[in-house]
């Protein structure tokens, strides 16, 4: 049974942007694409950050608010 369920949709807080994560995105960067840290790393490794209150901002943005 799988606590995680993909695909992930993402959406920037800033703009219109978007990111789909999909299990295999995940199964390549995690080892463990079931576990609840795996649609995360994939986040950060597009480049995607997430500021305070849960927003989520995609690499303009994250680069615009200058992280
Ligand atoms: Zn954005």
């Amino acid at each position: 049974m799988s606590s995680v369920s993909y695909p992930f949709i993402y959406e920037c807080s800033a703009c219109p942007d978007g990111l789909t994560v999909t299990r295999e995105d995940a199964r390549g960067l995690y080892p463990d694409p079931d576990s609840p840290n795996a649609p995360e790393v994939v986040l950060q490794e597009r480049g995607w950050m997430k500021g305070p209150d849960e927003n989520l901002y995609c690499p303009d943005c994250g680069k615009a608010a200058g992280r």
